[in-house]
């Protein structure tokens, strides 16, 4: 079995709720949506990719993790490689580390068959306004598939709609409510006022027990 990945790389966990971890990261090629703050466009380019088998993957993994720590399966979109996943993912537990995925949480039919084989799920809804599609029933779905294990993370943009925000709470509190719900604001040209990101917390924190805001951090500490 092989999958197409486009770099293997340690460093720290740039976002979310494990920001500051060490974390190997194992980047797939290719995604299924065009969100309009996409800062991984390089991930589909096939020129960057490299046909890799388990083995292959593993060992360069094994190369920096240490015990213990967080393998994140990150993109693009992880689960376009499923059946890869399904086969790594206990192969990396096998050598002590845990599977981290990092995903836009659209593809369910591909979470159900490897939901028990990842330990910690980074889970994004993707509102309209940023990748121009309705995807909330599907995220409602997937939700339910890693309840136990996931926390969702909301990226926000100076273009995203409060009504939005309201429904991504919903959706996250109508699966639990103390599933982790992270607000993370856009950099660059899409920055959001952040008195209307403290805003929004508020609003969130009406339906949900933990709503935390976490900047992405790896490109202000100077890491990838
Ligand atoms: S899902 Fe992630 S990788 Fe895919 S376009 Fe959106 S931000 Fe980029």
């Amino acid at each position: 079995m092989t999958a197409k990945i486009v770099e293997i790389f340690h460093s720290l966990q740039g976002e979310g709720l494990f920001l500051g971890q060490e974390t190997t990261f194992v980047r797939f090629l290719g995604c299924n949506l065009f969100c309009s703050y996409c800062d991984t466009l390089y991930a589909r380019d096939e020129k960057r990719a490299a046909e890799m088998t388990l083995d292959q993957v593993l060992s360069a993994v094994s190369l920096t993790a240490k015990p213990g720590q967080f393998v994140s399966l990150t993109g693009g979109e992880p689960l376009l490689w499923a059946k890869f996943v399904a086969g790594l993912g206990p192969r990396l537990r096998e050598c002590g580390l845990r599977v981290y995925l990092e995903t836009n949480g659209t593809l369910v039919k591909e979470m159900a068959v490897l939901s028990d084989k990842v330990d910690a799920v980074a889970m994004d809804i993707k509102p309209p306004s940023d990748c121009g599609q309705q995807l909330w029933d599907t995220h409602r779905e997937f939700l339910e598939l890693v309840k136990d294990r996931a926390f969702v993370k909301l990226v926000i943009t100076s273009g995203i709609l409060p009504d939005e925000v309201e429904r991504a709470a919903g959706l996250v509190a109508g699966v639990g409510r103390g599933i982790p719900l992270v607000l993370q604001p856009a950099s660059g040209e899409l920055a959001p006022d952040m008195g209307l990101v403290r805003k929004y917390q508020a609003a969130a924190s009406r339906q949900l027990d933990d709503v935390k805001i976490i900047f992405q951090m790896h490109k202000r500490w100077g890491v990838r």
